[in-house]
């Protein structure tokens, strides 16, 4: 930050267009597989390589896929779209064109709902279109080899108006975009493995106006935080030039994660360089209102419905139900085991708060027996055992896939509830921490807590916390 900038004065303005991979057993144009990581070269054929005489065939998977993700984005469908061909040289594109749709694409004037910064905000949705895939270059000692696999793998890209004024809000929007495509089943998004990318536009403007500003191009961010850091930088960076004096001019960046900065690309071609032409060995193709009925009957309950669902059956707050409805494995998940405990918040607390500490493999987490996670929420809920227990007693289950009543019986972890040992305890702890009772005569209140720490200490946690609370102010007063 430059404290000579009034950063302040300024708004951005943020558009995002994502690539989603779908979730087709073929590709877009030949029935060549699409598996994730098999050896270069072994998943293409003459159509993908682009050989002469090669003809494509569309596949029409992709079209539900397309429709379907188009309807859960509230897009309407065009019914009837056209192949398009963009063209551009670049080694890992055998023909020299990507199939791609320009002037009817499959949906067009969507939207999405999101929540940033507690605010809710409707964020539209441009265009949707589909496309191929291009190949994958790998840079290797000296050499740059080129591996066709991913060519013609189908995309759908999603296009957002320029709705977005703030990282948080491109974030908000990328997570909603790509939980409602999970829920859907339209694509495995996975932005690791590429399944998912995002190019991001940045452009700012005076804080009141209302035009818009020249922007830049961020592209293929590959996780939802390094989106919110490009931008943050863009945004930054933007700013410090127009205030220095100088224009922001039309290019295509990328975002270097390590150090944290956008770097030029190129200087921005427009849609005129890439001589779009209509796909000459494709026929146009149609959507039918049957088609589409058909698709949207399939539609399975979308993320905000499934929250909302939990807030109502299971009483949690709408931030955690939000939360635990953004995938549909820890949906399901806690779906499966609320059914199995009286106690759904302690539930969504162990979730949402104690696993993520304990494993950062939300495989792994998801992978404790649901029985066996209920189980633990009954024994806290019921008070036979703590809250820290609780969490120790859940560290453990990861560990040895054992059954908590297991875990508490053998090592002996029940809550003590009874009021005579707890006294004792309280009464040792006193007799041991003369130093803290005179603190608290003294006026520092904060001893009664360390007093109750080294109760639930001595009682190796296992002591009732409101007893103990309890207990340790009755005997201050009884000191004072
Ligand atoms: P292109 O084909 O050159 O990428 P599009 O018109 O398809 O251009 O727009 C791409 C994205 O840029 C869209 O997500 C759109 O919302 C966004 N966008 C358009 N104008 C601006 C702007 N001035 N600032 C930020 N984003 C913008
Ligand atoms: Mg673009
Ligand atoms: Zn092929």
């Amino acid at each position: 930050m430059n404290n000579n900038v009034n950063y302040g004065a300024y708004e951005a303005v943020i558009g995002l267009e994502v690539h989603a991979e779908l979730k087709t057993k073929t590709k877009i144009f030949c029935s060549c597989k699409t598996d994730f990581g098999a050896p270069p070269n072994t998943q293409c054929c003459p159509v993908c390589a682009g050989l002469p005489g090669a003809l494509p065939v569309l596949n029409e998977k992709v079209i539900d896929l397309a429709v379907l993700a188009s309807l859960a984005l509230n897009c309407e469908i065009n019914g009837f779209c056209i192949h398009d061909r963009k063209n551009y040289f670049y080694p890992d594109l055998p023909k020299a064109y990507q199939i791609s749709q320009l002037d009817l694409p499959v949906a067009e004037n969507g939207y999405i709902d999101i929540t940033s910064d507690k605010v809710e905000k409707r964020i539209g949705i441009e265009r949707i279109h589909i496309e191929e895939d291009a190949g994958k270059l790998v840079h290797s000692e000296g050499a740059t080899l080129i591996d066709l696999n991913r060519c013609g793998v189908p995309l759908i890209e999603i296009v957002s108006k320029p709705d977005m004024r703030t990282a948080a809000e491109a974030a908000a929007y990328l997570e909603k975009l790509r939980s409602i495509l999970l829920f859907t089943g339209v694509s495995d998004c996975k932005m690791n493995e590429g399944s998912l990318r995002c190019d991001v536009n940045v452009s700012i403007r005076k804080k009141g106006d209302t035009g818009f500003g020249i922007r830049t191009e961020i592209k293929n961010i590959n996780s939802v935080a390094y989106t919110a850091k490009a931008i943050d930088y863009e945004i930054k960076r933007q700013i410090e030039l127009v205030e220095g004096g100088m224009a922001v001019e039309r290019e295509t960046r990328r975002y270097d994660e390590k150090k944290g900065i956008t770097t030029l690309m190129r200087k921005k071609e427009s849609a005129e360089d890439y001589r779009y032409f209509t796909d000459p060995d494709l026929p146009p193709f149609s959507i039918s209102e049957e088609r589409i009925s058909r698709i949207r009957s399939s539609m399975p309950i979308l993320p905000d419905e499934r929250a909302k669902g939990f807030t109502k059956l299971f009483g949690l707050a709408e931030g955690d139900a939000k939360r635990l409805a953004s995938s549909p494995d820890t949906a399901d998940y806690f779906e499966a085991a609320a059914a199995m405990t009286d106690y759904p918040k302690i539930l969504a607390s162990l979730m949402l708060c104690e696993l993520p500490v304990i494993s950062a493999d939300e495989d792994q987490a998801l992978s404790i027996p649901h029985r066996n996670i209920a189980d633990l929420c009954n024994l806290q809920g019921s008070g036979k055992i703590n809250s820290s227990v609780s969490k120790s007693v859940l560290r453990e289950m990861l560990e040895t896939c054992e059954n908590p009543h297991i875990i508490v019986k053998e090592k002996g972890l029940m809550q003590i509830d009874d009021p005579e040992i707890i006294l004792s305890a309280v009464k040792k702890v006193f007799a041991e921490n003369q130093k803290a009772i005179s603190d608290y005569q003294n006026g520092k209140t904060a001893a009664a807590k360390s007093l109750v720490g080294r109760v639930m200490g001595a009682t190796g946690g296992r002591a009732n916390p409101t007893t103990v609370a309890r207990l340790v102010e009755d005997e201050l007063k009884k000191i004072n």
